[in-house]
């Protein structure tokens, strides 16, 4: 928990230096402008008219050299790999996952892993950096307490799957997954919205309250973790996204290790 507060106070931090930003953009904005009304004057001189289409030409660098280095900061993540059960860490934020949603919203947690001839659940192992796993999932459940005003059905589910559906301009992927959803019972969106929300920045929610880089952030963790991330949604019904990661080779069966029997006591 203290590692999501921890990048949650870093989202806000990239939010006020997003509105920094956001400034010195306007000012580039404001040379492009003026140069561009210039440039409108029938009798300009020829060097004239070459100078301020070589403002314009600066103006536009140096304006996608700021974007460029905030995307750059957005999507910086150290990222520590290390192999780790899924169905663990889920049951783990899935225990405080009622603290950020109220009394309201019902929160069910599915862990439908399967079990094996000894009927141990199967585990989910995964190769992947666990806190990023963590905030990813605290990014899709926040939204999804967003989405739903208070009431409603917030769940949680955990599955392996060999198939990455195709949903919109996702091929159809075979492979080793675990897949991790997070549905709610919210408003849903358009597919136009569909298209935009990855996009870092991109927000609906209020000044102050979206920094809109929660989906960048699952977004990027997903494809960093050779995994993608799919999202269904009907509006006015709600969403589910789903966290498809690869399943870390090699992984025992079984999810607990085997019991040892008491060692023989000696004679
Ligand atoms: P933020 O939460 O800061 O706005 P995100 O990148 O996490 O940024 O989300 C971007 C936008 O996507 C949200 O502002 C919201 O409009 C939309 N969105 C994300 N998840 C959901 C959801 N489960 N239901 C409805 N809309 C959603």
């Amino acid at each position: 928990l203290e590692e999501q507060l921890r990048q949650s106070q870093k989202l806000e931090a990239v939010g006020q230096l997003t509105g920094g930003v956001a400034h010195d953009f306007n000012n580039l904005l404001t040379v492009i402008r003026s140069s561009t009304d210039l440039l409108r004057r029938p009798d300009l001189p020829e060097e004239r008219r070459r100078r301020y289409v070589d403002a314009i030409s600066d103006t536009v660098t140096r304006a996608a050299k700021l974007t460029g280095q905030l995307l750059a900061f957005a999507r910086r993540q150290s990222l520590s790999p290390e192999v780790f059960d899924v169905a663990k860490s889920v049951a783990s934020v899935a225990d405080m996952v009622g603290t950020l949603t109220g009394a309201r919203i019902r929160v069910e947690t599915q862990i439908d892993t399967g079990r094996d001839a000894a009927g141990q659940p199967l585990s989910c192992l995964i190769d992947a950096d666990p806190s990023q796993f963590d905030t990813a999932l605290v990014n899709m459940v926040v939204n999804a307490r967003d989405a739903m005003d208070g009431e409603g059905r917030l769940t949680i589910r955990v599955r392996r799957a060999s198939i990455i559906p195709a949903v919109r301009a996702h091929p159809r992927i075979r492979g080793d997954f675990v897949a991790v959803s997070v549905s709610d019972t919210g408003t849903g969106m358009a597919p136009e919205m569909l298209d935009r929300i990855f996009e870092p920045f991109f927000t609906t929610k209020g000044v102050g309250q979206g920094t809109g880089l929660g989906l960048s952030q699952v977004f990027g963790f997903a494809k960093q973790s050779g995994g993608e991330v799919v999202v269904e949604s009907h509006l006015g019904q709600g969403t589910t996204f789903t966290l498809y990661l690869p399943r870390a080779p090699g992984e025992a069966v079984a999810a607990e290790p085997v019991q040892e029997p008491p060692p023989l006591a000696e004679s």
